[in-house]
């Protein structure tokens, strides 16, 4: 471990970052203490890391954990108002996520992207532009793998692309990446951070250690990021939709462009949804800084057809084009998904009922002929589409029938686009079972 001069460690949350991280620490001759109030003794992992020497505390969350502690490694999950957060906070004890270890494994170039959406596509867009490039890479983060393991097996003239959130950011020290990016910032999460400058704060992290060595890429299209950059000291590299840049990945009519060379012709982008060119704009800046080639660069954006459950294309069936945007849990998903398509449309949605309204959904309603519903919202989602006189309108018992009747009721060259604007838990355990239901669903149409 690189630059850590602590001996007396808790580990607070035993999900898999935490385990990842009392295993380094105790590799590393650290003394480790766990805290996880759920787990219990006869946990395997309880049991691995006692053998390992841990003194592991479960089922509460007793304040006398933090004594002798120098330093406390939180879950991102565990939120500030955590009785021992606050008794930590209180006694001036460091509290770190496991990014911040995860840093101090890592001699080579780290990739850091944040924002409130776009997040994992466009870490997925540097790590495929990098890989093409025949760039030596690894991907992990807040994508689903965690830093720490990947930051162990790394080799060193890997690049690691981490995929960071707002949870993982407030808690990080000296962590530094080479190319830090930063797509967006949208009011959210205010539940965890209280305040909009709180998550602001929490986003901006991302740079406040880096140097002028550095990159800092970021949207200037959006007011906040431009004001919050002005206090960074790394070398500015802005990306925007709307104009030329310089030093920069712009867009125009024709082509998309880094700095003054033309990168790729715009339609050979198979990528849908204008919200996707910012994702693309902002890749292509952090891959080039990081040695990626255009024709590297090229080969990705001609086939990457999306993250899965991300306005993923699927597949054309008789004329019709399929796309699954589970991921799409609210109103502003659904409505950059409708917007991304011009043709005919016929929309699946439905699910959880939060008791909000979809109106916001009207003015993207135009070119939807059809809308097939299921779920909680489905009657909600029926007045909507009355209200936008839409003629037909549908009611399943699931996404598999839903996408059965929107195939029954559609004609050539229609869009078929299964984009909830609710979450899925009213059927199924998460967005992902949802979108892998209606997958095998059009896979079974052929
Ligand atoms: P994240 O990892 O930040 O959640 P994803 O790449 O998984 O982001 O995209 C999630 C959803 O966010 C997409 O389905 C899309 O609706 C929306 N989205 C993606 N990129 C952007 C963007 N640049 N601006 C606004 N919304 C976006």
């Amino acid at each position: 471990l690189i630059d850590f001069p602590y001996t007396n460690v808790l580990v607070l949350g035993l999900a898999k970052s935490g385990t990842a991280a009392a295993n380094v620490l105790l590799a590393n001759g650290k003394k480790v203490r766990v805290n996880d109030r759920n787990a219990v003794k006869e946990d395997e992992i309880v049991i691995n890391l006692e053998a390992l020497g841990a003194e592991v505390v479960v089922g509460e969350h007793p304040l006398e954990v933090l004594d002798k502690i120098e330093i406390v490694v939180k879950n991102p999950g565990i939120p500030y108002d955590n009785p021992i957060i606050v008794e930590a906070e209180r006694r001036n004890i460091p509290i770190i996520t496991e990014i911040e270890i995860a840093y101090s494994l890592v001699e080579g170039p780290i990739i850091g992207i944040t924002g409130s959406n776009g997040k994992t596509t466009t870490t997925t867009l540097i790590t495929e532009m990098l890989a093409q490039s025949n760039q030596p890479v690894k991907v992990a983060g807040n994508i689903g793998i965690v830093a720490i393991e990947a930051a162990q097996s790394l080799e060193k003239e890997e690049s690691l692309v981490l995929e960071l959130s707002s949870f993982q950011l407030q808690g990080i020290v000296k962590f530094r990446p080479k190319i830090a990016v930063l797509l967006n910032i949208f009011e959210a999460h205010l539940d965890y951070h209280k305040t909009m400058d709180n998550y602001v704060k929490a986003k901006c992290n991302i740079f406040k250690q880096q140097t002028a060595d550095d990159y800092l890429v970021y949207n200037a299209d959006d007011p906040v990021i431009v004001e919050a950059v002005k206090e960074a000291t790394s070398k500015l590299v802005p990306f925007s939709t709307r104009r030329k840049v310089e030093n920069g990945a712009w867009i125009d009519n024709t082509s998309i462009y880094f700095k003054d060379e033309k990168v790729i012709d715009r339609n050979e982008v198979v990528l849908v949804g204008s919200h996707n060119i910012e994702n693309i704009l902002a890749a292509i800046a952090a891959a080039k800084l990081d040695g990626a080639t255009n024709e590297g660069i090229r080969n990705v954006l001609i086939t990457f057809t999306g993250v899965k459950h991300r306005l993923q294309y699927i597949n054309t069936i008789n004329g019709r084009l399929f796309y699954n945007d589970s991921k799409a849990t609210n109103i502003l998903a659904t409505q950059k998904a409708l917007a991304a398509f011009t043709q005919p449309t016929i929309l699946l949605a439905g699910g959880l009922d939060r008791g909000n309204e979809f109106t916001d959904l009207l003015p993207y309603l135009s070119h939807v002929k059809a809308m097939v519903l299921f779920g909680q919202t489905k009657e909600k989602l029926s007045a909507l589409g009355k209200q936008a006189g839409i003629k037909t309108i549908e009611i399943a018992q699931n996404v598999e029938e839903a996408a059965k009747k929107a195939y029954a009721i559609s004609d050539e060259n229609d869009v078929i686009l299964l984009s909830p604007s609710c979450a899925s838990w009213d059927q199924y355990r998460t967005f992902e079972e949802r979108g892998d239901m209606f997958i095998q669903a059009v896979h079974r149409l052929v």
